[in-house]
């Protein structure tokens, strides 16, 4: 054993460092690179501005040689504080700590290091990862500069991956993904007393009116369900603006968004083109934004070894998504960590320190299964 850390206390110290998504997470990371330093890790700091000129910081860390290994996939962001509680004030009672981002993800983020800390580099036949994202709740772009200019990935790509989003212990195999598709009318604005203008809502009607038959379609046709998720349907969803068009005023322009969530083998893909190919037979123009599932085998070694560690016999599937979605094209995957997903963004979030502590046995089990 090297160092014992107390996750309760690295938790609370975590959460008093403001990190939601707006801001730079330089103060927090620079502290997770020194306490990662301090139980053997070597630390790579990879960072960029973003729109708003704050500096999102990622973190790479790794202990032991040898190919292969194990990352421990985290996130060092949260959504805002919120008002009406102390958001950045963590506060232990009855069991269960509070605060910002104590469930979504800094809790599960100390289980992981306190686990890491319980073993020497020498002891490591397999290396053990430690990845710490900016920007997880707004575009995934700490994850994604990591996987391409990571030094520490690219020397050799760890063979496993847990990323620890609160699942309540439950070893996760899937995991819906996600399409926003953006339709756009075009009209002529004029005052209606003229009669001049074209109503970018009239010309978008015939689409929406299809998009309602495609809705119920999508509700019963089997061909884009999958029982495996509950709901098992990809709900499709729309959202309509013409901007705060005056009644007496013909609308320039209407944007409807559309949403459905990806499942694996419920013709994810089809479904999305279905909606395209609608709006462009309507001569709307159509932007598509898509993240597919995540989904690997429940029978994975991954899986598996996350089963036995945690005492499940069998790894359930999720409606929320994760980073999952990039890692699973570089590594097998499993999504495995302390606290309950309702927890997250709410005022008041809290996490279980008991399951936390639970958490650090079983990130360790799989350690010593997967490196040693
Ligand atoms: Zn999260």
């Amino acid at each position: 054993m090297t160092e014992e850390i107390d996750v309760a206390k690295l938790t609370q110290d975590l959460v008093a460092m403001p990190s939601e998504s707006q801001r730079s997470n330089a103060e927090i990371s620079d502290f997770l690179a020194f306490v990662l330093d301090r139980i053997g890790f070597e630390v790579e700091r990879l960072a960029f501005f973003d729109e708003n000129e704050q500096e999102k910081v990622t973190l790479v860390a790794k202990k032991g040689n040898g190919p292969g290994g194990l990352c421990l996939f985290s996130h060092s962001d949260t959504v805002p504080g919120g008002e009406g509680w102390e958001a950045l004030n963590p506060r232990l009672d009855g069991g269960k700590l509070y605060g910002r981002g104590s469930c979504d993800m800094k809790g599960p983020l100390a289980a992981t290091m306190a686990a890491a800390a319980r073993f020497r580099a020498d002891e490591l036949q397999r290396p053990l990862f430690i990845a710490v994202t900016s920007d997880e709740e707004q575009g995934y772009h700490g994850a994604r500069l990591m996987l391409k200019e990571s030094q520490l990935f690219h020397a050799g790509w760890p063979e496993f991956g847990v990323v620890a989003e609160p699942t309540q212990m439950i070893p996760v195999y899937a995991h819906k993904g996600g399409a926003r598709i953006q339709v756009t009318a075009r009209g002529v604005a004029a005052h209606t007393s003229t009669d001049k203008g074209v109503s970018a809502n009239f010309l978008i009607a015939p689409f929406l009116a299809e998009m309602a038959e495609l809705a119920k379609r999508f509700r019963q046709d089997e061909t884009f369900m999958n029982h495996e998720f509950d709901p098992p349907t990809n709900a499709f969803n729309l959202t309509i603006n013409d901007f705060d068009t005056k009644p007496n005023v013909t609308a320039a322009r209407t944007e409807a968004i559309l949403g459905l969530r990806a499942m694996p083998n419920a013709h994810f893909d089809e479904a999305v083109q279905l909606v395209e190919e609608c709006a462009r037979a309507h001569n709307l123009e159509v932007e598509t934004y898509k993240m597919g599932p995540f989904a690997v085998s429940p029978d994975a070694p991954i899986v598996q070894a996350a089963c036995r560690a945690a005492g499940i016999a069998r790894a359930v599937t999720v409606p929320f998504g994760t980073e999952a979605i990039l890692y699973k094209e570089f590594m097998q995957c499993v999504v495995l960590g302390p606290g309950n997903i309702e927890q997250a963004h709410t005022i008041g979030e809290w996490i279980d320190v008991a399951e936390l502590a639970r958490a650090v046995d079983v990130y360790a089990q799989m350690i010593e299964e997967l490196c040693q």
